[in-house]
């Protein structure tokens, strides 16, 4: 496809995760637009946070930010009985499939050529659990996934650095809070 014509979708989850991903993209001329989907944040308020710093972020690089519904039931039904797992658990396989299936949806329905995320990009995460459940999406969809590992080429360095320049929100929790 010629890249003039391409249309990318961006999942994020939080500011610090997604904002040097968002300034590369957007430095190199990209089109692209952000979308928060993230019913496994809780609490609302904690939600709320993380959206709204997501989309300052969005708003200072000039791109588009798409909140989905919060659908809290339809997470909690995906993950019931799995609240004892630990993180990298099967309640993070389907959480992620959840989502990503989700963004992928509305990616086509909405004529974007492909989508990515930024679910990997925490060292606390297993990117190639997140990368499984995109795949997933990705077939369910017949919508290309760029499979980029932001973590490498400097990624980290330009999150931290970005993260303490903004004065980003920076949580000390997945989203989720399993009893
Ligand atoms: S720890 Fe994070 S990825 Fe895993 S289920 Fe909870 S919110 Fe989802």
């Amino acid at each position: 496809m010629n890249k003039l014509n391409e249309k990318w979708l961006l999942l994020s989850c939080c500011a610090p995760c997604s904002v040097g991903v968002i300034q590369t993209w957007a430095q190199s001329g990209k089109n692209f637009a952000v979308v928060f989907f993230n019913p496994n944040i809780r609490p609302l308020s904690e939600y709320e946070k993380r959206r709204d710093e997501n989309k300052r972020i969005c708003d200072l690089y000039h791109v588009p930010f798409i909140e989905l519904e919060y659908d809290t039931c339809t997470w909690d039904a995906t993950t019931k009985g799995l609240l004892n797992e630990p993180e990298r658990g099967k309640r993070c396989d389907r959480c992620f499939e959840l989502r990503l299936k989700r963004v992928a949806q509305y990616a086509k329905e909405n004529g974007y050529t492909g989508f990515s995320s930024v679910l990997g990009i925490s060292r606390y995460k297993d990117m190639e659990q997140v990368n499984r459940a995109a795949q997933k999406a990705s077939q369910c969809y017949d919508l290309p996934y760029d499979f980029t590992n932001w973590r490498k080429n400097g990624g980290e360095q330009l999150r931290a650095a970005l993260t303490k320049e903004l004065n980003l929100y920076n949580q000390r929790y997945c989203g989720c809070k399993p009893k």
